[in-house]
């Protein structure tokens, strides 16, 4: 009989990648995914800890499902990613009803770990060698959704920036084969996503073990037929070559995003954030893409209240996004990571100081970001259409190849389609309009 699965995604688009290649590894073995949690068979959490919220939110997760352990004593538990990484051990010593934790460089282990459990039920945790082997095997993924593919192309982080948990739990960077990432996007194209999305913490230094840099990967993968857009995420500014800006002003499914996030908006904190950019450099970087790609969207991620942050570098922060003009920001609080540089750093920054510099960052950036979308109303732009509202299964929703999220309604299905939306109403997060032609 067909055994059921639930999988719990928490994070970044990485976890969502991984989340759906454990699906395909856990298919062969006789999974099936659910949705309805209290039918599974196994429950796995793939989770985050970037952030200390994100893993306050875990922990309440998993001690909620120790109820459905009590209800069926044969659901198998497990926990995966990075939070499994770093607090491996003390997850199973912590909440007793979890039955394994594997660590994520263990991930190609997961069906035979899953088989023995089944079969001794023996508790396990190995979060050994973070650092090692991509273990690639046969095994193409159940995607989530069903027109833009993720693909991960590299793994790991060699950057350290001084608040950042990543290299730790993530291991340093390991650059998957071209010849997989290639057979893995061909695959997605035959399966009819349209859209594929190259993953990794920095994808600009890919394939130091290749000798093929990013943007000759990138130059390549445009060249596949079937694929209507390409996207990648994320560029660390000090990796973002010349040669990468060209590729993108010339291949015609590179879509106009860059994801470039600064993290700060003074030199004194970015050095301190061992970000290796000033504010200056940032800037002509900026200068630089707009120039060559006149129609970008720029988006970033920001933190305030990292310590020593004065009310004078926040300051600094704001002139600077107001010269920038990101068509997006996320923007989060620092968060003490222990383990990391920055944990020992002198100089917090109060709770309450936090918040409300988060509040006065993201006033600034909402503004900008609506009057970015403002001048789109009245213009056509061409989406491509991801699925029905949740809400109303008469207005779609779709992207623009600028990463815009627009809504439209339409009676009959589009998904998967590219259609022209003349926009008639521009909001800070989305924009909305009607279908313009059928094509
Ligand atoms: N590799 C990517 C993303 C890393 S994590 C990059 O370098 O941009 C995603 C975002 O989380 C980061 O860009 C950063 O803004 C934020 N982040 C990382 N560590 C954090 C911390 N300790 N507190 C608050 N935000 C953090
Ligand atoms: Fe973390 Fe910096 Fe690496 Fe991004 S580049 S994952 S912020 S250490």
């Amino acid at each position: 009989m067909e055994k059921k699965l639930t999988i719990l995604t928490y994070g970044c688009q990485m976890n969502v990648a991984e989340s759906e290649r454990m699906a395909g590894q856990l298919a062969k073995i006789g999974y099936a995914l659910t949705d309805e949690i209290a039918t599974a068979d196994l429950i796995l959490i793939n989770s985050c800890c970037v952030r200390a919220t994100a893993e306050d939110k875990i922990y309440g997760k998993i001690g909620e499902l120790k109820k459905y352990k009590l209800q069926n004593p044969a659901l198998i538990i497990g926990v995966m990613g990075c939070l499994a990484q770093k607090d491996g051990e003390e997850l199973i010593k912590k909440s007793p009803h979890l039955d394994f934790v594997l660590g994520t460089a263990r991930r190609g282990e997961l069906p035979k770990v899953v088989e023995s459990f089944e079969s001794a039920r023996k508790k396990f945790v190995d979060t050994s060698n973070v650092s090692g082997q991509i273990v690639e095997g046969e095994i193409f993924p159940i995607r989530a959704g069903s027109v833009s593919a993720f693909v991960p192309i590299m793994y790991g982080c060699n950057n350290f920036c001084t608040y950042c948990i990543v290299p730790y739990v993530r291991g340093r960077e390991r650059s998957r084969r071209p010849e997989e990432i290639f057979a893995e996007i061909k695959n997605a194209v035959d399966c009819g996503f349209k859209e594929i999305n190259l993953l990794g913490q920095n994808v600009n230094s890919y394939g130091k073990e290749f000798e093929k840099n990013f943007a000759q990967l990138l130059a390549e993968v445009n060249g596949i037929d079937g694929i209507e857009r390409l996207r990648f995420m994320t560029s660390h500014p000090k990796d973002l070559s010349d040669e990468l800006i060209e590729v993108m002003a010339n291949g015609k499914n590179i879509c106009e995003h860059i994801h470039l996030p600064v993290q700060y908006g003074s030199d004194k904190i970015l050095r301190r954030m061992n970000r290796v950019y000033t504010v200056e450099k940032y800037l002509s970087l900026v200068k630089k893409i707009r120039a060559a790609i006149p129609n970008i969207s720029l988006t970033t991620d920001l933190i305030v209240g990292f310590p020593t942050e004065t009310e004078e570098d926040f300051q600094l922060t704001l002139d600077f996004l107001r010269e920038v003009q990101f068509d997006m920001a996320f923007t989060f609080i620092y968060s003490e990571r222990s383990g990391t540089p920055a944990a020992n750093f002198e100089g917090k920054v109060d709770d309450e100081t936090k918040h409300r510099r988060l509040n006065e960052l993201m006033a600034v950036q909402n503004k900008i970001s609506l009057e970015k979308n403002l001048q789109l109303e009245g213009t056509t732009v061409e989406v491509l259409v991801e699925g029905a509202s949740k809400t109303d299964k008469n207005i779609f929703t779709g992207r623009t190849r600028t990463n815009k999220a627009v809504l439209f309604p339409h009676e009959s299905e589009r998904v998967g389609d590219l259609v022209h939306v003349k926009i008639n109403q521009a909001q800070t997060w989305i924009l909305k309009g009607n279908l313009e032609t059928r094509d």
